[in-house]
């Protein structure tokens, strides 16, 4: 069975949000062959038991009280733009969200929430210009210097420090932030 489409985070098997699984949702009650892992808030515990069609369809949410993303970590820090109400509500209640060291925010750019490519590592970034790497640089409140060069070198995909990797999904410029454990 083909996955749901998430507009916001596309391959969420790639990024290890979602995993292959016999595990029965918490919500449909069925073996969907899938199953998600990254953050469930809510009243109830939801560790990796619900599929991603009860995320896509806004079930897991309605029913469940469950947030994928807190809405306050839309749009941290400092974005320009207002993301528009449904686009937080898309993010936060309909897409998978994704683990990080700290608990995990949703980069944004042109007024609309960014595209999540996934964890990265300093190889992950090395496409990135030097204006989408200030994005990460500015997320850790590093100035431009020997501090920076070695946090930078020290990022690795499955280890710490760490960076999240983003597209805007209207011009196309990459950013993030990074976090460490
Ligand atoms: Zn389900
Ligand atoms: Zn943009």
């Amino acid at each position: 069975m083909e996955l749901p489409r998430f507009k916001y985070h596309p391959d969420p098997v790639a990024t290890g949000s979602i995993v292959a699984s016999d595990t029965r949702c918490a919500r449909c009650g069925k073996v969907r062959g899938f199953i998600y892992t990254g953050p469930a808030y809510a009243i109830e515990t939801y560790r990796d038991c619900i599929c991603p069609w009860c995320i896509a369809d806004g079930s897991a949410h309605e029913k469940l009280g469950i947030t994928f993303t807190c809405e306050w970590d839309i749009a941290r820090p400092k974005a320009q733009d207002p993301i528009p109400r449904a686009v937080v509500e898309e993010v936060a209640y309909r897409t998978p969200g994704f683990r990080g060291w700290e608990q995990s925010r949703w980069w944004t750019h042109c007024g609309d929430a960014a595209i999540f490519l996934g964890r990265a590592g300093r190889e992950d970034l090395e496409g990135f210009d030097a204006e989408e790497r200030a994005v990460i640089r500015e997320s850790v409140g590093l100035c431009a210097g020997p501090e920076w060069d070695e946090f930078f070198d020290a990022l690795t995909k499955g280890g710490s420090p760490r960076a999240y990797a983003f597209r805007c999904s209207k011009c196309g410029r990459r950013g993030g932030y990074a976090d460490c454990d």
